[in-house]
């Protein structure tokens, strides 16, 4: 057991959707610019054993760590935040948990006994809990427990870090967030869900140490002592949360409410008394204080829901600051493009069209048309995963005249297969965890566009696909102006597709999205962002030129 770690646990209450992947990263934030060493974990109720089979409508993206792990989207944030790569490790769910148990129950690990949820589940949920703060690489250990308390799913999750309390005392300390909501008609925020959430966290022997409050309106003192009073609960512990621009100022709206202090105060450790958070802070002012702005599509079959793509969307904000520019994204639903004659309506004013990874063949014939409007009117393009695919599919069609190109996922009996299944994906049967996925080396050819961007001969990134460019196809692509700037030399697959007579053309099988962050924008992100203020530039001075 380690010696020092500390564990804070964050519960939700009243709702979903209240934010608590968002509490959980900023509180590490700050206590990391205490300088503390700090990691987060999710617990997911659900039965499924990874979010990897789950349709975005579902649970949103689907986040890829450097181990190959498919998990929840609550990881980018964390990653996104402390500038730190996550793992298999900080995130489990139900599914996970009992398929481990059952699993040693087969092997006969507790012959003899009636496995049951409590100690079975509870003590492998304990296990998962307190492998990260294990070797003692972190001061603390942040988990938050998916769902809201009351939840059946939740309970054997509950019931461990009961456990852990009593196993641990003073080094683990309990944040429940909550909603305390407004009410128009008489103008008044009402705090009776928040204690009855706290009732029931009692009554599985839950005593939170902190309330986090979200709300629309400021909680003045009478109603933080009625919430103290009632949820046995320190003024000071009463958190407000209240609404934020974006989810970049939580970590400072946190701060100004103390959050850091008392948990550091709780947990009796001490840290920097001066956060650093100036490197957060300058990417706050230049979003803030935008000098331009541009508009880019971000082409997509999910986009009813924006979580589907979050990544993208986080990694553009992370760009856009870097060239103090604001991104307004078009969410353009790739079936909306089917038909040729709409592209030029629904993309003319936009200056870059980013096309968006996904799964089977719904839309694709509108992602391939956004992709022919990028190439044909030079406007900056990039395509990740499917949306390099496509990028091949276009091409193929359009230029080397193979109306029938296709990818296999999409049309099994194509005559040009472009696009085909990966050798070693050929023989699986199971669909959950067997992608290729993860990090994998890619090298990047001299004098590209990539090497420009990346300035590195070799470059790790992350992927989950199975399908690839068709080698087959290499020589005819290569010999009609294609540059194939990154490749992974082991496999000899075609990691990047560039057209350099275009101005920025460039499709990815990797998805660079997962490894921006605040403190670090994807050189991809920035460059394809800085490209289309150039583009939107250009296209304002040639308007003036022509009406001259
Ligand atoms: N469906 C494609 C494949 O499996 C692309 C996957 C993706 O965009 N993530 O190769």
């Amino acid at each position: 057991m380690p010696s020092k770690t500390k564990y804070i646990f964050v519960t939700g209450g009243v709702t979903s959707s209240l934010g608590k992947g968002i509490i959980s990263a900023s509180l590490a934030k700050l206590l990391q610019a205490r300088g503390f060493s700090v990691a987060i974990q999710k617990l997911d109720p659900y039965i499924n054993v990874d979010p990897g089979t789950l349709n975005p409508y579902e649970h949103g993206e689907c986040f890829v760590t450097n181990d190959g792990a498919e998990t929840d989207l609550d990881l980018g944030h964390y990653e996104r935040f402390l500038n730190v790569p996550t793992s298999q490790d900080n995130n489990v769910t139900t599914g996970r948990i009992y398929q481990s148990v059952i699993n040693k129950e087969r092997r006969g690990d507790y012959l003899g006994k009636t496995v049951q949820v409590i100690p079975h589940i509870t003590n492998e949920i304990k296990e998962h809990i307190l492998k990260l703060g294990k070797n003692g690489s972190y001061d603390v250990v942040i988990t938050e427990i998916g769902g809201t308390v009351g939840d059946i799913e939740s309970l054997p999750f509950i019931e461990s870090i009961r456990q852990l309390k009593w196993d641990l005392h003073e080094r683990v300390l309990f944040i429940h967030l909550t909603l305390i909501p407004y009410l128009s008609t008489s103008g008044e925020l009402k705090t009776k869900p928040t204690q009855h959430s706290v009732k029931t966290l009692l009554e599985y022997g839950v005593q939170p140490d902190i309330l986090v409050c979200r709300t629309e309106h400021h909680l003045d003192q009478d109603l933080r002592k009625k919430i103290a009073l009632f949820c046995n609960v320190d003024v000071s512990c009463v958190i407000e949360s209240i609404d934020a621009k974006t989810i970049y100022e939580v970590p400072l709206l946190m701060q100004e409410e103390k959050l850091d202090e008392v948990v550091c105060k709780k947990l009796n450790i001490n840290g920097s008394p001066d956060p650093d958070l100036h490197k957060w802070n300058r990417f706050l002012t230049n979003f803030n204080q935008p000098e331009s702005d541009i508009h880019i599509a971000l082409v997509g079959k999910y986009v009813e829901l924006k979580d589907s793509y979050l990544s993208i969307a986080e990694a553009l904000i992370h760009a856009g600051a870097k060239n103090k520019t604001k991104v307004i994204i078009h969410w353009i639903h790739s079936s909306k493009l089917d038909k040729e004659n709409n592209v030029g309506k629904l993309l003319h004013k936009v200056s870059g069209i980013i096309v968006a990874p996904g799964f089977g063949s719904r839309g694709i014939e509108g992602k391939i048309n956004a992709i022919k409007y990028a190439r044909e009117n030079n406007i900056p393009f990039l395509g990740i995963c499917l949306g390099m695919q496509c990028a091949v599919i276009e091409f193929a069609r359009n230029v080397l005249n193979m109306k029938d190109a296709n990818s296999t996922e999409i049309n099994l009996t194509t005559k040009n297969p472009v696009i085909s299944m990966m050798e070693e994906q050929k023989k699986l049967k199971n669909m959950g965890g067997t992608m290729r996925l993860g990090a994998y080396h890619c090298k990047i050819k001299k004098d590209t566009l990539l090497s420009k961007i990346y300035k590195e001969p070799t470059i790790q990134e992350r992927h989950r696909h199975r399908y690839e460019f068709n080698n087959k196809y290499l020589d005819e692509f290569e010999n009609n102006g294609v540059v194939f700037s990154g490749k992974n030399t082991k496999n000899q697959l075609m990691e990047t597709f560039e057209i350099p007579q275009h101005p920025w053309f460039i499709g990815v099988q990797y998805h660079p999205e997962y490894k921006s962050t605040v403190e670090n924008p994807h050189p991809l992100f920035v460059s394809f962002v800085k490209a289309s203020l150039h583009a939107a530039k250009n296209s304002v001075e040639t308007a003036v030129l022509s009406s001259k």
